[in-house]
This record gives C-alpha cells, sequence and structure tokens, in this order.
C-alpha cells in the first residue's frame, strides 16, 4: 500500500522528515516519553516529535552515563551530541521514570537547543489533588510555550490540537481492531512503521494518510492462516525484526501495552469541554505506566484484558535492559497472568542489539510451546 510506504520511509530517514516539517516552517520539540503533552506542543505551533535511538554505538555518552541506565535514554543523548538531532529546537522531560530525569539534567546542562522544559506531572493520579496538581502542570507548560514563541495559545488552538490528536489516535485504535481481527490484514513491521511514523510525521499528513490506510485496509480480506495470537507488554519497542521474527515463528501481534503502541494511542479527549481541563483528563485517566500510579491492580487487569479481548495465546513482556520501572512491575503482572492461566515469557532486549538470533530461538520456542 502506497501510503503503509511513507511511514516506512519517514521512519528509516528520520533528518529528512525532520527536514520536511522544517520546509513548513515549524520548530520541532523532541520528547522521548509518552507523558509528553503534545497536544500543547502542536497547539503553539510547534511540531513534537518523539525521539529514539538511532542505534549507533555509544561512546560520546558514556562519559555522561552509566552503562546500567537503560539504551534509550544512552542512544538519544549518544545522538545529540554527536549532532544527529541537530534539526531539534527544543526538547521537553516529563517527569516519569529516573533515568529520563536524569538524562534531562544532562541535556539543560549541555544547552544545546534553544527551548527547554521539564514538566513535572503528578506521580500518583488517583487523587482529587492530582488532577488539580496536572491541570496547573498544563497551565505551567502552556506558559512556557507561549513565552517561547511570543505567541498566545488560544481555546481554539487546543480544540484544533485536540481534534488532531483524537484522529490520529481514533484511527491508529481501528488499525489495531482490524489487525486484531484479522491479524493477515496488515504485516507486523507495516503497523510498526505506521505507529512509529506517527510519532514522528507531521501530523496534519498524518490526518490524511491514516484514514486513507483504514478505508483501504477495511476494503480487503485476506484468508486468515492460524497462528498464535500474541500481545506484547513493556515500555518501547523499537525493533521491527521482533514483529517479523514473531510472524516468522508462527505469531502475530494482536495487541500490546507499549508506551510505544496502544498506551500512547488510546483514549480519546472529551472535545466538548474546557480544553486544557480536558488534555489534563486524558492524562490522568490513560493507562499508567509503570513510572506513575493510579491503583495497585490496574495494570493487571489491563494486561489481562488486553489478553482476553484480543484472544491471545500468549503474552511476550519485552523489557529493555536496566529498565527498572519495568523490571518492578514484571513479577506482579507475571502472577496476574500465570494466575488466569496466561502464558507469557519475558525478554530482555537492548536498542543496540543488532543480532537477534538467540532471541529469535527463545521466541520461537515460547510460540511453539503454546
Ligand atoms: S514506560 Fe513510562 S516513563 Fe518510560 S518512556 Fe514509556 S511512558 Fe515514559
Ligand atoms: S521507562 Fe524504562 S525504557 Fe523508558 S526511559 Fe525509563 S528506564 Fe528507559
Amino acid at each position: 500500500m502506497k501510503e503503509i510506504k511513507v511511514f516506512h520511509k519517514a521512519i528509516n530517514h528520520v533528518a529528512d522528515t525532520a527536514a520536511k516539517i522544517k520546509k513548513e516552517n515549524k520548530k520541532i520539540i523532541g520528547y522521548l516519553c509518552s507523558y509528553a503533552p503534545e497536544e500543547l506542543i502542536y497547539a503553539a505551533g510547534f511540531h513534537p516529535m518523539r525521539l529514539f535511538s538511532s542505534k549507533s554505538d555509544i561512546i560520546l555518552a558514556e562519559s555522561h552515563l552509566q552503562a546500567y541506565c537503560c539504551s534509550l535514554v544512552r542512544g538519544v543523548l549518544e545522538d545529540s551530541l554527536s549532532g544527529r538531532l541537530d534539526f531539534l529546537d527544543g526538547t521537553i522531560f516529563p517527569h516519569t521514570c529516573d533515568s529520563i530525569q536524569r538524562l534531562s539534567d544532562i541535556w539543560r546542562m549541555n544547552e544545546k537547543y534553544e527551548f527547554f522544559a521539564d514538566v513535572v506531572l503528578p506521580a500518583k493520579l488517583n487523587t482529587a489533588s492530582a488532577r488539580t496538581y496536572m491541570l496547573d502542570v498544563m497551565v505551567r507548560f502552556k506558559n512556557d510555550l507561549e513565552t517561547a514563541t511570543g505567541n498566545k495559545i488560544t481555546d481554539s488552538d487546543l480544540h484544533n490540537a485536540i481534534n488532531t490528536f483524537n484522529l490520529i489516535r481514533k484511527n491508529l485504535s481501528r488499525i489495531y481492531a482490524l489487525k486484531s481481527q484479522n491479524p493477515n490484514i496488515i504485516k507486523g513491521a507495516d503497523l510498526y512503521a505506521i505507529v512509529k511514523g506517527s510519532m514522528i510525521m507531521g501530523k496534519d499528513e498524518l490526518v490524511t494518510l491514516l484514514p486513507e490506510i483504514v478505508a483501504n485496509l477495511e476494503k480487503i480480506n485476506p484468508p486468515e492462516t492460524q497462528g498464535k495470537r500474541i500481545v506484547v507488554s513493556g515500555s518501547i519497542c523499537d525493533s521491527p525484526d521482533i514483529y517479523t521474527v514473531i510472524e516468522e515463528a508462527g505469531g502475530f501481534i494482536v495487541g500490546d501495552d507499549l508506551c510505544t503502541g496502544q498506551r500512547w494511542f488510546e483514549g480519546q479527549i472529551i472535545e466538548d469541554q474546557d480544553p486544557l481541563k480536558a488534555i489534563a483528563q486524558r492524562y490522568i485517566d490513560r493507562m499508567t505506566c509503570p513510572a506513575k500510579h493510579s491503583s495497585t491492580t490496574l495494570r493487571g487487569e489491563n494486561i489481562v484484558s488486553l489478553a482476553q479481548n484480543n484472544k491471545a495465546d500468549g503474552v511476550i513482556f519485552m523489557l529493555l535492559k536496566f529498565c527498572d520501572p519495568h523490571a518492578f512491575d514484571y513479577p506482579y503482572l507475571k502472577e496476574v497472568l500465570d494466575k488466569g492461566n496466561i502464558k507469557n515469557m519475558r525478554v530482555e532486549m537492548d536498542d543496540q542489539q543488532q543480532n537477534l538470533g538467540q532471541l529469535s530461538t527463545r521466541l520461537e520456542t515460547f510460540i511453539h510451546m503454546i
């Protein structure tokens, strides 16, 4: 499908994607975490772009971050220090895991880009004061953006951003639903390209492309082949090869609990409310990652219902090495899945990992076993 090729091109040539956005006179604000309030960045006239590691060897970042920090923060810092992110005009760091917070300190001290903000969101989300605090954080961030641009962000700007992000999220949810209904409808690597591309590409382009992809997918009905239905869980998954490895082993990814997947795009912002309150509310209501808290059982209930609703044969935890928040949550999530007789396995990955050989063998064994 020609629309999907656009996504592959965008993620394989990020500097070109950035140059295209700059031609539209948009400044680019990078972020590493799905708690970054992209709607406000967009409403301010900037382009929010999620940063992924280019997977180059870590050399310059070694003198700033210990080897036991996750490969995402080390890789992105390496890219910044080596000039591969020179297209950025600014960066924002939501207050989430320790690694992102420490990276934020190093980033601020290096002063490479024009705009910098820490967005200090509440960690505990299930209280009335958290709601008030979340709204205050959004107001403060909006003020920071207004100071940077010298322009007011109006309610109309915010409503436009909400409509845009709701449309993007609705279409991504639809593509996932179609894939879950018939996993043959789209290859895993294409799905990966669409989701990753949606975090990188111009939002106005996505508003056109994503509904076209949905309309095309709705027209086709490829024969279903037998295969094991897999849900993946973790922080980020930035390895298209994993999708292919799983498919070659006889599995299909039919859902995920990833912050580069459903946790990022699920949940609509209410459109007929005060826009800033509505944006804040979505960040309270969205499925949490282990860096946030809203209940001691929510993540477990979510992974079980994801597996059940997608009729999954198994769950694969794909954890980045040295990602403590997800490593801490893993035993509890495993226990919940085991109690529900949902087969599961854990693999540890590294952003710089090029050779998936041993991992492939383990994934194949698991898929054959379930
Ligand atoms: S897992 Fe949580 S803290 Fe980590 S990058 Fe994703 S949303 Fe941010
Ligand atoms: S949540 Fe994990 S993977 Fe994400 S930035 Fe933090 S330590 Fe790294």
